[in-house]
């Protein structure tokens, strides 16, 4: 396979379906709305935006999909980062129903998109979710009882623990979900077609072209190295990769680090023993391990993360850890790729979109569930730019703390808390 230049050096990048390429910002560019990041937010923002009618220029500092859009778990799951039973203690009620109602759209959405552009992406029907232990089996029974009943989802059921062996050959899950409206991808080909269906909307696309700075205001313009755009409004779609580059979103999120393997290419049946029906399987743990086969049979897993600046130096050797508590018959198998990547966080795992001026906005922060979630970010951006605010505001108005510590000491508050958590995942009930 012919791997994608400029990016992670990652499975993904060595298999994705479609090659694209912008050229980088040189001069001064004007246009309606510039996008800073093409990441899903910011590819998804433009597009929307561009079937409006609007001139969009996106400019990216790497590639198109180089960030966590490019190199993440391809869940694509039904749901917000936290249950809907803490959403409703958190938000009351009617709001828990209101996001549980937009994270159904985000999964459509994100089909919808797909199909209407002919992305290939190997989309695929089915998440599972397992307990990994006997507390967080009774709470997975719950939210299916509560799905059921109170949001009349019906395409979730639980799973015990003897079919959760039949679906998923590892002995170390208690019991599990299976929804089967939620769905799996290929990240990266997923964000390349969403750059595809941009260019062909009319959007300029902009590679290597990372934004120094930017102003709102009156005379709204983002330099890059080498050029400029001026805009009536601005889009900060950098999530995990901001930056220095606006100081009042920096303390809102936390970058971490997460890390995935691909193996070598499975038999068909050992692929089946491991996960019998192509689903994607996700456990509950705080440090979650989540794992999935290629179009080509490899077992792509995620497990593992860190909260530093720098990632492991052997990152197949840190994830197959993980792997091997998961599937310990997977010993001899050859691991073929190990790569990483930056999410952002928020203190309580609800994304945080809003405005910082009036022709400045921006969304981050989904918390491990970005790959619905900012696409529908993305369409909410373009309605709320389009004077449309009523979904937009729903979310911008959703609680969002700054983390202890501020930009700078929010990192040794965040390790401790979740050096805790992971603590509680090893030897919590
Ligand atoms: C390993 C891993 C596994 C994950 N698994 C899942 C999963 O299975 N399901 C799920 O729903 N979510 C998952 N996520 C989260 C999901 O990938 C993200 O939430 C989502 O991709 C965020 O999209 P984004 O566009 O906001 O950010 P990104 O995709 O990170 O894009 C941000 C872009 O902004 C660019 N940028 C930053 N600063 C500048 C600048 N100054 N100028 C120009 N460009 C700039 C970056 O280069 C980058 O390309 C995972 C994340 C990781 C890292």
């Amino acid at each position: 396979m012919k791997k994608l230049q400029g990016h992670a050096d990652s499975y993904y990048a060595a298999s994705a379906t479609a090659a694209t390429s912008f050229p980088r910002l040189t001069g001064p560019v004007s246009v309606d709305v510039c996008v800073v990041g093409a990441g899903y937010t910011g590819l998804s923002t433009a597009l929307h935006l561009a079937e409006r009618g609007y001139k969009v220029a996106v400019v990216e500092a790497e590639r198109v999909g180089w960030g966590a859009s490019g190199r993440n778990g391809g869940h694509v799951g039904v749901g917000q980062r936290r249950s809907q039973a803490d959403l409703e203690n958190m938000l009351g009620k009617d709001t828990a129903h209101t996001m549980w109602q937009f994270s159904v759209e985000a999964v459509q959405l994100v089909e919808h998109l797909i199909e209407k552009h002919t992305i290939q992406c190997d989309l695929k029907r089915g998440i599972m979710r397992l307990a990994a232990k006997s507390s967080h089996d009774s709470d997975l029974r719950r939210e299916v009882q509560l799905l059921q009943e109170r949001y009349g989802y019906s395409r979730i059921r639980y799973v015990d623990r003897g079919e959760v062996r039949d679906l998923v050959g590892s002995k170390r899950y208690l019991g599990g979900q299976l929804d089967r409206g939620s769905l799996h991808l290929h990240p990266l080909s997923y964000a390349l077609g969403l750059a595809s269906a941009c260019a062909a909307s009319g959007v300029d696309l902009y590679e290597h072209s990372r934004a120094l700075c930017y102003r709102g205001g009156s005379s709204c313009t983002v330099e890059t190295v080498s050029g400029q755009v001026k805009a009536r409004n601005i889009v900060l779609a950098c999530n995990g990769y901001l930056g220095k580059l606006e100081p009042r979103l920096a303390g809102r999120i936390m970058p971490i680090n997460n890390f995935v393997l691909a193996t070598e290419p499975l038999s068909i049946s050992l692929g089946k023993e491991l996960i019998a029906n192509d689903y994607a399987v996700q456990d509950t743990l705080f440090v979650i391990n989540y794992w999935k086969l290629s179009g080509d049979n490899r077992l792509i897993f995620g497990g593992g993360e860190n909260y530093t600046t720098r990632f492991p130096k052997d990152i197949p050797g840190f994830v197959r850890k993980y792997m091997l508590r998961v599937y310990p018959q997977l010993a001899n198998i050859r691991i073929d790729y190990g790569w990483g990547g930056t999410l952002a966080i928020t203190l309580n795992r609800l994304p945080n979109l809003g405005r910082l001026e009036p022709n400045v906005y921006y969304s981050q922060g989904y918390s491990g569930h970005g790959v619905p979630t900012a696409t529908f970010a993305g369409k909410l951006l373009a309605e709320v730019i389009a004077g449309t605010e009523e979904h937009f505001d729903i979310l911008a108005q959703l609680p969002a703390h700054r983390f202890p510590g501020g930009t700078l000491l929010r990192w040794p508050c965040l390790v401790l808390g979740m050096l805790y958590h992971s603590l509680l995942d090893r030897f919590g009930r």
